[in-house]
């Protein structure tokens, strides 16, 4: 429960509003390890303490990478760090994406907006361990051009063997090339074999549902190989005081990542 004193390393703009910040533990002691999907609890003294993914390299665990878009308070606090402040950090916290279950398959990734972040870890690793794993596909929507996370990433992995990136934005504007439509529309460029396909979704809950729809009835992608990962208002983190209570889950400490399977009786009731 005790916020670890971390320095600010770097700051990087990613996007107009979301940055991304490293740290490294100002008593120069040993990180915990993280495994993708991961989060942990980042204090910003005096203003408040918030739930953000780890987005790094899970084999760089010494130096521990968040990126954060700037929604409200603390997450404009957080970004506005500057190299050498400090934060405290909590952590890490959660369940972590199932690449033990997607070895030997193909692994489809769909991320929407700012939850390309938990996702970036379980890319590093795939791309690491390339041979463990069938095909890569990664499926990426943003608002607008202006909105794409990790650009110069996303080029980088499209050239990576057996490896598919592709990229739409809601809005394109007059000079972009690319292709435009909610994220569900990039799957008609896409042949999956349901049998071996593990899919790992994070984004706002109305695109993983329709993504979700997608995958299981026109796909035939079974719901125990589909996995996603969930957002609520965190406090403790730890599974004490139910704020992120989900049904009979609590996503800090049951989640953030489940398998639909878990979660199929839940997903778009009203107001849960
Ligand atoms: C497990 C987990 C991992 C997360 N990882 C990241 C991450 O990698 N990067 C990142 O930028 N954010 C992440 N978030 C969300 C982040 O914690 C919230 O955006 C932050 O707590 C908002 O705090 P605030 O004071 O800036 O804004 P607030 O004033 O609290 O909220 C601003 C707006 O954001 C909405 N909001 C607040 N918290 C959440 C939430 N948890 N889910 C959905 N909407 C919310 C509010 O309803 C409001 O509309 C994560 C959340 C969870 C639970």
């Amino acid at each position: 429960m005790c916020p670890q004193a971390h320095r600010v390393e770097g700051v990087s703009r990613e996007t107009q509003d979301t940055f991304s910040l490293t740290l490294e533990p100002c008593d120069g002691a040993e990180q915990p390890r993280f495994a993708p999907g991961q989060f942990s609890m980042l204090y910003v003294f005096g203003v408040g303490e918030l739930p953000v993914s780890i987005s790094g390299d899970p084999e760089q665990p010494g130096r521990l990478v968040y990126t954060v878009r700037s929604v409200g308070p603390a997450t404009h606090a957080l970004v506005s760090r500057r190299p050498g402040d400090s934060l405290g950090v909590r952590g890490p916290f959660g369940t972590a994406w199932p690449l033990e279950a997607g070895r030997g398959k193909d692994l489809l990734i769909v991320a929407g907006g700012i939850g390309l972040a938990p996702l970036r870890p379980a890319i590093y690793h795939v791309l690491r361990h390339r041979d463990d794993y069938v095909r890569l596909i990664v499926l990426y929507g943003a608002r607008s051009p202006r909105d794409l996370l990790y650009r110069k990433e996303l080029v980088s992995w499209a050239r990576s063997p057996d490896t598919q990136v592709l990229t739409t934005v809601d809005y394109g504007g007059v000079s972009w090339r690319g292709r435009v439509g909610v994220v569900t529309t990039l799957f008609r460029h896409v042949r999956l074999h349901p049998d071996r396909t593990v899919a790992l979704i994070c984004g706002p809950e109305i695109m993983m549902r329709y993504v979700i729809a997608e995958l299981e009835r026109n796909r035939g992608v079974c719901a125990s190989d589909i996995f996603l990962s969930m957002e609520r208002n965190m406090k403790c983190a730890v599974g004490f005081c139910g704020h992120c209570q989900y049904g009979p889950h609590f996503i800090c400490k049951d989640g953030p990542v489940f398998s639909y399977h878990q979660l199929r009786s839940l997903l778009g009731k009203h107001e849960l």
